[in-house]
């Protein structure tokens, strides 16, 4: 048993179903379709799905669609996209925006139980009267307005009589409550903006504490599972179900978000790289979010075995990229055809094999998995190595080429170099090497041994590709984590945001890419798109699917071949 596995809301649905309080299990996936997802909420994928799963009950993935002025269709078009590639099929696809006229109608129950009322402060001074964790609130001038003012303010307000911001309607709990969400929070604001799914029907739009818990208890969602910074919010959760009369009521539990080293994860940031062009889009190699996971290389099956190890728990630490990576590779070894890449390439030229013979030798696949059979590769007198792999006055140790030393060319033979040969400025352009022909690999040939085997590509057939390297974004293990809960526009104040927006810019890695100009064997030339490959010392690489063509082939490294990572 790994502790760092176990999942406390397995507990508590085990529980439930075997005291009887539940007969069935239903959980929910609810983005907000404001951005492409990330990582983070792969975690959230993950728990609600497994979980679901493991109990036979059922899963939705429903749009939390509240905010028309950040939301869009294609937003909702690449979270379906993203569910299905990590391997999830939802039972039931809802729009919250589908329930505005049934929370319509609950926020008049509100009114009419004298538990809402229409506010004319404006958003600093509700913030003012809120009070703090120290000091109580103080109740607004409005408070008492009568049911019969409340109702016709509050249809004037859905009639699109008021501007954005005039009134709110409010829920009327307790200003004094130790708790400041239960400090008469907004439930309905003015917005007028157009939505994706509703269009100008609305312009009154229901805030995140009021909708969700309609939403789940709508769809007789059982266990809403959401992330630790709601924890303060479960108190109206239960309010806004109790007092709106649902018949359903679902349980809102938390757990502690992920958070992964060098890397930030909320939407509001990864749009901003977006926005300001320091990444190719969302589905950049280097973004967090699950299409730039995918075009980098990294695969559905590894990171649903990330997300399950790292557990299940109400703490939100940061785990590091480096046990992702763990999981990419295990998931890649089997699986992946092995070949050669030069990424940086130094001429050899093999003086004494014949001018004009080109020969073809066989190579494995995958020695780790020989059903995968071998490849042909062509050897000739001309061939790429990687500069780093001679140096014309090398250190103690250095097995590689350099003059007068012998190394081995993976698949191929054993080589010499005689020759080191300049530019004008003294710059290695080409190196001049002999072969044995005695040596070459599969013939048995055990005469002598050489320290040194390195890679190769035949000059005459190779196909040029690019290599794009990259680094983790920022240069920082651990940014600054979001913590407030993203829940409703009156309580972010947009001065902090732009503060720490700046910030967080500042620390973007300059290092990021890097994009090399190299060689691949001949028989790389039609791979397509999300293909993946071993590069023999160098790691794992995905074609790139947005840049990648047939004239220039683009590779994205995946993850190196070694690390230092220990489970
Ligand atoms: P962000 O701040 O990145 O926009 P969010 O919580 O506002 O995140 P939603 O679209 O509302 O994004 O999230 C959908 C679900 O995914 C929610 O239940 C949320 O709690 C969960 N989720 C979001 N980020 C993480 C994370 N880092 N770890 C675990 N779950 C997450
Ligand atoms: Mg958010
Ligand atoms: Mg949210």
């Amino acid at each position: 048993h790994n502790p760092a596995n176990s999942n406390f809301i397995r507990n508590i649905i085990k529980e439930d179903l075997e005291s009887g309080k539940r007969n069935h299990v239903i959980t929910r996936f609810p983005p907000e379709p404001n951005g492409y997802l990330h990582i983070g909420h792969a975690k959230s994928i993950v728990i609600n799905f497994d979980l679901a799963d493991e109990f036979n009950g059922k899963t939705n993935l429903r749009f939390d669609d509240t905010n028309p002025v950040k939301e869009d269709a294609e937003f909702v078009q690449s979270i379906k996209e993203d569910v299905k590639w990590l391997g999830y099929d939802w039972d039931g696809l809802f729009f919250a925006s589908d329930y505005f006229e049934e929370m319509y109608n609950r926020a008049v129950l509100l009114i009419k139980k004298g538990k809402a009322y229409v506010e004319d402060l404006s958003a600093d001074e509700i913030r003012a009267y809120r009070g703090t964790l120290k000091e109580p609130g103080k109740d607004s001038p409005y408070r008492d307005r009568s049911v019969e003012e409340n109702l016709d303010l509050f249809q004037r307000m859905r009639e699109g009589e008021f501007g954005n911001g005039e009134k709110v309607l409010r829920a009327k709990i307790d200003m004094k409550s130790p708790n400041i969400n239960l400090r008469d929070p907004v439930i309905y604001r003015i917005s007028h903006a157009s939505h994706h799914n509703t269009g100008d029907k609305w312009c009154i739009y229901p805030m995140y504490a009021f909708a969700h818990p309609i939403e789940d208890a709508l769809e007789d969602v059982t266990h809403s599972i959401c992330t630790v910074e709601f924890e303060d919010q479960r108190p109206l959760y239960n309010w806004v179900v109790a007092e709106t009369e649902m018949e359903s009521v679902p349980q809102q539990i938390e757990f502690g978000r992920l958070n992964i080293t060098n890397a930030v994860m909320s939407k509001r940031k990864l749009r901003k790289f977006v926005e300001e062009g320091i990444v190719d889009g969302w589905d950049d190699p280097r973004m967090p979010t699950i299409s730039g996971l995918r075009r980098k290389g990294y695969t559905p099956g590894a990171i649903r075995t990330f997300v399950r190890e790292t557990g299940v728990s109400k703490g939100s630490g940061f785990v590091d990229s480096q046990m992702l990576d763990h999981f990419v590779r295990e998931d890649l070894k089997l699986q992946t055809p092995r070949t050669m890449g030069i990424l940086r390439p130094l001429k050899v030229v093999i003086t004494n094999y014949p001018e004009g013979q080109v020969e073809s030798l066989e190579a494995e696949i995958n020695p780790e998995n020989p059903e995968m059979g071998t490849r042909q590769i062509p050897f000739s007198r001309e061939i790429y190595i990687e500069q780093e792999d001679f140096m014309e006055d090398p250190p103690k140790k250095y097995f590689r080429l350099f003059p007068g030393n012998e190394v081995r060319l993976k698949h191929a033979y054993f080589i010499k170099c005689e020759n080191v040969i300049k530019d004008e400025e003294g710059n290695v352009v080409e190196i001049h090497c002999t072969y044995d022909p005695e040596t070459k690999s599969g013939s048995g040939f055990t005469g002598r041994k050489v320290k040194g085997t390195i890679h190769w590509v035949e000059a005459t057939q190779a196909v040029p590709a690019e290599f794009r390297l990259y680094e983790p974004l920022m240069l920082d293990e651990e940014p600054e984590a979001e913590v407030k809960a993203d829940v409703a526009d009156v309580e972010v104040k947009e001065d902090e945001i732009v503060e720490v927006e700046k910030n967080f810019l500042d620390r973007v890695n300059p290092n990021s890419l890097q994009a090399l100009q190299g060689f691949v064997e001949p028989n790389m030339k039609d791979v397509k798109a999300q293909d993946k490959f071993q590069f023999f010392r160098h790691g794992y690489f995905n074609v790139d699917p947005k840049h990648s063509s047939a004239d220039n082939i683009v590779f994205n490294l995946i993850v190196s071949l070694k690390s230092s990572f220990k489970l």
